[in-house]
């Protein structure tokens, strides 16, 4: 038995003699399959040819990333918080190395993750620092690896320790969410999105899609709601996804004038 990884979204399944004949986080409008057909992989062979690079983001924000890439190619974030460490979002990757690098700044209470692009190896993370996994509930039928660890969860927000909160925006998934830090950015606040809300190329913007790789829009109720449901948290700094992509300053007023943008565009 084995627990499979599609390569293509990095997603590891539950335990099977053969491969999964398909991956339906990939075969969704969402996703797409490689050109060259559906392809597996397994931890311990990633371990081999990969190994996870480590490094600050910010103070007491963590960002932890594979190299070289590997599927969707996202770095997951320790948010390192007095009431215990929160990793937010997650990657396919774990090894003896990155193991030690988190247990040395206090280990994880708690995985939390944006949206299921980005489940990956949670359930691996999760049995390895004994934490448990917060999820939305919307999301439920994408979970590809079922675990007692596992925690739904419903609503518009769910609130954790030290201030910490997630929020269900939806857009990109219908339970998508991101995490409100108010001790980010030196106390001012900070939000953690995945691309649920995206930080672009010009990053006094993001953007907001139903599907990245297939350029699929998101009607004007959908952002409505992104901006309704975040309007009562301060933040001053966005931490998107992938490394670097970041709005350092002035990111409430970002989110705002980037939803107007795009309401204004979809209404031509
Ligand atoms: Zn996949
Ligand atoms: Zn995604």
């Amino acid at each position: 038995m084995e627990n499979f990884i599609c390569v293509q979204c990095g997603v590891q399944f539950a335990a099977t003699p053969e491969p999964p004949p398909h991956c339906p986080i990939c075969e969704d409008e969402r996703q797409f399959v490689r050109h060259t057909g559906q392809e597996w992989t397994t931890l311990k062979e990633l371990q081999t040819g990969h190994h996870n690079c480590v490094e600050e983001e910010a103070p007491r924000l963590l960002g932890i990333g594979t190299e070289p890439e590997f599927a969707i190619g996202q770095r997951a974030l320790l948010v390192q918080s007095q009431g215990g460490n929160l990793l937010w979002d997650c990657v396919t990757l774990l090894d003896d190395q990155t193991a030690a690098e988190i247990n040395a700044r206090g280990g994880i209470r708690a995985i939390a993750i944006s949206h299921p692009h980005f489940y990956s190896g949670m359930v691996e993370w999760a049995e390895c620092f004994d934490a448990q996994i917060l999820l939305h509930a919307a999301d439920r039928e994408w979970v590809m690896c079922k675990s007692p660890r596992i925690q739904f969860w419903e609503g518009s927000t769910r609130s954790l320790w030290d201030g910490l909160t997630l929020i269900n925006l939806g857009g990109h998934f219908e339970g998508g969410t991101v995490l409100h830090w108010p001790m980010g950015a030196n106390g001012k606040g900070a939000l953690l999105t995945g691309d649920i809300i995206t930080v672009v190329q010009d990053r006094r913007y993001v953007s907001f899609l139903r599907s990245y790789p297939n350029l699929i829009p998101l009607g004007a109720s959908a952002i409505g709601r992104i901006v309704e449901r975040i309007e009562p948290f301060s933040f001053e700094q966005i931490y998107g996804g992938w490394w670097q992509a970041n709005v350092h300053s002035d990111a409430r007023a970002a989110v705002k004038r980037s939803a107007e943008r795009y309401l204004w565009w979809i209404s031509r």
